[in-house]
């Protein structure tokens, strides 16, 4: 007999990183981390697909240089996911990511020192409304608060590196704050959580810092993530992993999913954010399949992307997906085109797919595809947009020249 276990959750605020909710009885979310070079927007973009197909509720990037500040003005518009900018060492580079339009920032307090920076980054973030995350990492502690408990890394310093990053916030009046006090060694994280939780009303995300390869570092990671967890304890949660971060996605999600926090019985609707390339309205037609699939128990994860420019590539971790071009629907499996449709057939062709790889599976469903001509027809699409609109649809050169002239 399977008992379902039902876990009594801390009740924290709600916050929003871009639309997606962390804390206040929202589902537990899942994050991952890129292992590209922002700068490079292709590879990361591809990366931010693939961890979404895995999992990712949210994705962070680092941003260690102007030039990844640069790639995030034009990764955000294109991204599926609310973006996190991770911060490092300068102060500037915050300031930058804000004005690429990162959706929430991530602060290592053991990193950024200077009292008058911290309260420049929270105050820019409050008059933007973008949250912080408060990461505070057993690794790089801070130096005053590593000495003042004995030259030692304890539950007690890492929780007061987030209460002090709270004050400096608390005096420019901004609290959309979620944090982090994750150590390498989990019973000390679990402490430092624990305390964190009797103290604090903010949502909490957690994990496991350079947990490491696999195995040890998925059971290091389950044992402290799922120990909290099991106690009603974190809002969001990620693995750290010295792997492909994809294996970290799919791990979190798994996690979840064995606990019973989270569930997916049913398409899981991934949709692009729509950017300037759009040839459809995305979320009209993202609502339509949603009711379309309604439901229906075909757990497959369905994408609905807004141009075929970069839809069939940057979802080619989904099941299955339509992009649109030149007023046509173009289908892909696993990456490859399938077919074309009518505009007005593409919520339809995707339910019509979607069944019949349920039913009868990837091989059949592809076995019956003419994929050469499919493609062909995609590419023909591909090149007339590429023509039609430019490159640089959503205006990232301006941003971009904003990023340089404040650097
Ligand atoms: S419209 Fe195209 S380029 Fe823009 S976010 Fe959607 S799939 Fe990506």
């Amino acid at each position: 007999m399977e008992v379902q276990a039902s876990f009594e959750r801390r009740q924290t605020r709600r916050i929003y990183v871009g639309n997606v909710a962390v804390g206040g009885g929202s589902a537990i979310t899942v994050q991952s981390m890129t292992t590209t070079r922002t700068a490079d927007v292709e590879g990361t973009l591809q990366q931010i697909y693939d961890l979404t197909a895995a999992g990712a509720d949210i994705v962070r990037c680092t941003c260690n240089e102007l030039e990844a500040a640069e790639g995030l003005a034009q990764i955000v518009p294109r991204s599926p996911v609310p973006i996190v900018a991770d911060i490092h060492h300068q102060y500037r580079m915050a300031l930058a990511a804000l004005d690429a339009g990162v959706h929430c920032l991530r602060l290592n307090p053991g990193n950024i020192r200077k009292p008058a920076h911290i309260r420049a980054v929270a105050s820019e973030c409050k008059d933007r409304q973008v949250p912080i995350r408060i990461g505070v990492n057993g690794g790089s502690l801070h130096p005053d608060l590593y000495r003042k408990y004995g030259d030692k890394v304890t539950p007690e310093a890492l929780v007061e590196s987030a209460q002090m990053e709270l004050n400096y916030f608390a005096e420019v009046d901004f609290s959309d704050v979620k944090i982090s006090v994750k150590a390498s060694s989990v019973p000390l994280m679990i402490e430092a959580y624990r305390q964190l939780a009797d103290l604090t009303e903010h949502p909490l995300h957690l994990g496991v810092t350079e947990a490491g390869p696999p195995p040890a570092g998925l059971i290091k990671s389950t044992v402290g993530i799922g120990t909290l967890l099991a106690e009603g304890i974190g809002d969001t949660i990620r693995y750290s992993l010295t792997a492909d971060p994809v294996q970290e996605a799919k791990a979190g999600r798994q996690l979840l999913e064995a606990m019973g926090l989270r569930e997916r019985k049913n398409v899981d609707l991934v949709a692009c954010p729509s950017c300037g390339r759009a040839e459809i309205d995305v979320y009209e037609v993202a609502e339509q399949a949603m009711e379309a699939f309604g439901d229906k128990e075909i757990p497959l994860q369905v994408a609905v992307m807004g141009c075929v420019v970069n839809g069939p590539g940057e979802a080619r971790g989904a099941d299955i997906g339509i992009a649109a071009g030149n007023k046509r629907g173009h289908l892909f499996v696993k990456g490859r085109n399938v077919a074309v449709v009518e505009e007005q057939d593409m919520v339809s062709a995707l339910v019509e797919w979607a069944e019949l790889i349920h039913e009868q599976g990837f091989e059949a469903a592809l076995a019956k595809a003419d994929i050469v001509a499919a493609e062909r027809e995609a590419e023909r699409d591909r090149v007339r947009l590429l023509a039609d609109q430019g490159s640089d649809v959503n205006m990232a050169q301006q941003k971009i020249a904003l990023i340089r002239n404040r650097g």
